[in-house]
């Protein structure tokens, strides 16, 4: 399992997150990302780092 966290901080709302990797990630109200599954198993660990990796803010840590 991967655990998936975003820094609020970071996010400035790219959506890069959610376009990539939507069962992952969702957005909120201003467009700033929501973790959607906290605990990945494999079949969504490609969409988590999907996400990380293309965050501009390196807002996406994934703990695994
Ligand atoms: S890609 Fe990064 S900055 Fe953009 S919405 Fe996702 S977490 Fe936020």
């Amino acid at each position: 399992m991967i655990r998936v966290c975003v820094d609020a901080d970071r996010c400035v709302g790219h959506g890069r997150c959610y376009t990539l990797a939507p069962d992952v990630f969702d957005a909120d109200e201003f467009g700033h990302s929501v973790v959607r599954v906290e605990e990945v198993g494999s079949e969504l660990e490609a969409q988590a780092v999907a996400g990380e990796q293309n965050c501009p803010e390196q807002a996406i840590t994934l703990f695994r």
